[in-house]
């Protein structure tokens, strides 16, 4: 390895050792080679074309999607000193002219450009006068028409193979599914390139899943152990977001919504506060999100079930960018199953398309009710075997093999006891018979659980044979024996008939008594389970210091409009609170803070350390 590329590391960036594939990645580009990069967000993917492309002569392109991402990108990189700029339709002609000089003086070693700016004729005759060092090609999934984010300009890319044949081209995406990544390479007409594929697991997100009960109570409970933190709090309808964001204002906390139906000003607004500020939670439908480029987002929580494991993955992988402990957090019950199914009996795509998202919905569904570990079954979803490392469990009481556990999830942390449910499910398969199968879940479980009430006595239900003889279990208790049996395959919400129960197949063999079935028991209050928490590890006496270092950078980011995380990174912050470094060679050390930084930002942090010091000294 070049000594450039480590010192860089070290110097500019501040970080002792590069991580996983990133030096065999960036060696790769000084070599001059194609690749494909495959790592999941936070994997630390902006070093590997950033390096080489301070290393290599000439400029960096670095072909991005959106435009608050690059701005993002190119302030934190000129907060380590880096000379990088961007080319979008949001610069002013004067703006792009002040580019092009630092381009044609050979003073810029990053540029992000927008593809469709980059794929114009005079874009590329101009770019072509100027000597590359490399093109990355950022969320390069966006290429694929399978993925979510397919866009149109990202086909044109294949021309840059003729257009740059000399300059190493990387492509980089955090996208999971296999059917992207397979497209990439060949859309993009990668000559020969190496391929790395890095695990997608997410050590630091902290997975959970809560049965509803009372959502709102349950949030609040959730978001307690939150307070000035950043998160977002996801909802199926705009509706919901509005309500759910006011109600959680008027409870103290900073909540802006965010929804595709908000004026382009109002959500361009909410979005920045979002990143600059470190303290918001924003309530928003799945039209944020696609590029928040935020490291510090501490929880991503689902009011609402997710269309899919795949956007599940998506959504959740936005929390903990940083590597910090984050968790991804949902409550779920038997409305998300029977409203999914539904909607996705209404959309009108083609019948292919709609029975490829039904078996994705069902998978997520499937993992709603998992009792084993959820990161296990999520890698597994994504045909990866959990890393070794996982923590060892003992064999259980009837000598089986341990089950894989991450020990960073909640089956893991509080495993879900299960219970004999044959009986209970006969019953209630046998009343969605009785009535015919015509009837939705409030109807069947009011007839089993013997309620008077008008409708069912002018159908004569309460004469029926089931009627009534579910008195043993609460109407919570019903739903969550319900959702599982759908979810189970023995029964199904029929979309076309108003959500009418009808049995399938397999519910015959539970109904004859050929088949037993264990369900999970929901737990009456999602148990609070022990967090890592970011304070919490910093030692109790040195609260006071991690929050003294927040405002010292708070008020540093704010002078330059920038987010706070640009100064310093969570990480880096916690080290000084624990190292309490004394002098610029000691606060040298901590990770992410380079030369540059040092001299711009080492005082003020060296004054806040050195007061807390004094301060503690006295009280001694
Ligand atoms: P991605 O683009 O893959 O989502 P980033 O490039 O934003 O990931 O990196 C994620 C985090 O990891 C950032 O906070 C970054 O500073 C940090 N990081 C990346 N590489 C290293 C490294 N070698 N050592 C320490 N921290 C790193
Ligand atoms: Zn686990």
């Amino acid at each position: 390895m070049s000594s450039t590329a480590l010192d860089i590391l070290q110097n500019t960036y501040g970080f002792a050792a590069f991580r996983g594939q990133q030096q065999r990645i960036i060696e790769t580009a000084i070599a001059g080679r194609d690749s494909l990069v495959l790592m999941p967000t936070g994997g630390g993917k902006s070093l590997c074309y950033q390096i080489p492309a301070l290393v290599r002569a000439g400029t960096g392109l670095v072909v991005s999607p959106l435009i608050a991402l690059m701005q993002d990108q190119v302030s934190a990189l000129r907060q380590s000193g880096v000379a990088a700029a961007f080319l979008n339709s949001a610069l002013s002609g004067e703006e792009r002219g002040r580019v092009a000089a630092r381009m044609a003086a050979g003073k810029l070693d990053l540029l992000y450009i927008a593809p469709e700016r980059l794929m114009q004729p005079e874009t590329l005759a101009w770019l072509g006068r100027f000597p590359l060092s490399l093109i990355a090609i950022d969320e390069a999934h966006c290429v694929s028409q399978w993925g979510h984010d397919f866009r149109q300009d990202y086909l044109l890319l294949n021309r840059l193979a003729a257009a740059f044949p000399t300059v190493p081209r990387m492509a980089l995406t955090a996208t999971a599914t296999a059917r992207a990544r397979a497209d990439i390479a060949a859309s993009l007409a990668l000559a020969r390139p190496e391929v790395f594929v890095s695990s997608f697991d997410r050590p630091n997100i902290r997975y959970g899943v809560a049965p509803r009960q009372d959502a709102k109570r349950q949030l609040l409970g959730f978001l307690a152990a939150y307070r000035e933190q950043s998160g977002i709090v996801y909802c199926l309808s705009r509706r919901k977001v509005e309500a759910t964001a006011a109600w959680l204002s008027a409870r103290g906390f900073a909540a802006l919504p965010y929804h595709a139906g908000l004026d382009a000003g109002v959500r361009a607004r909410h979005q920045a506060r979002f990143l600059r500020e470190d303290a918001i939670i924003m309530v928003a439908t799945v039209a944020f999100g696609m590029g928040i480029d935020k490291p510090d987002v501490r929880f991503v929580a689902h009011l609402d079930l997710p269309g899919s494991m795949e956007a599940y993955y998506q959504e959740t992988g936005r929390a903990g960018r940083d590597n910090e402990p984050a968790e991804a957090w949902m409550v779920y019950g038997l409305n998300d199953v029977v409203q999914r199914a539904r909607m996705l009996a209404r959309s009108d795509a083609e019948q292919r398309h709609k029975r490829n998202e039904r078996a994705r919905l069902d998978a997520l569904l499937g993992w709603c009710e998992a009792t084993g570990c959820r990161r296990q079954s999520l890698l597994a979803y994504f045909g990866e075997d959990m890393a070794a490392g996982a923590v060892e469990r003992a064999p259980d009481e009837g000598g089986q093999a341990p089950a894989p556990a991450c020990g960073n999830c909640d089956t893991c942390l509080a495993p879900p006891r299960t219970w004999d449910a044959t009986e209970a499910a006969q019953k209630l398969l046998s009343c969605v018979y009785r009535t015919g199968q015509r009837f939705g879940a409030g109807y069947v479980l009011d007839v089993l659980r013997g309620v008077e009430n008008q409708r069912i006595f002018e159908l004569g239900h309460n004469r029926l044979s089931t009627y009534g003889i579910g008195a043993e279990l609460s109407l919570r208790q019903w739903r969550s024996v319900l959702r599982q049996l759908i979810v189970r395959g023995l029964v199904y919400a029929d979309a076309e008939r108003y959500g009418a129960l009808r049995l399938k197949q397999t519910a015959r063999a539970l109904l004859r008594g050929e088949l037993q079935l264990r369900l999970r028991e929901d737990v009456a209050e999602a148990r609070p389970v022990k967090k890592a928490r970011p304070e919490a590890e910093v030692a109790a006496p040195d609260a006071d210091l991690w929050e003294a270092l927040r405002a010292c950078r708070r008020t540093l980011a704010d002078e330059q409009g920038i987010a706070p995380y640009m100064v310093f990174h969570d990480t880096t912050l916690r080290q000084m609170a624990a190292q309490q470094p004394a002098g610029p060679h000691e606060l040298l050390t901590i990770s992410g803070v380079g030369q540059f930084k040092l001299d711009k930002y080492g005082a003020a942090f060296l004054a806040v350390i050195q007061r807390h010091r004094s301060a503690a000294d006295k009280r001694a």
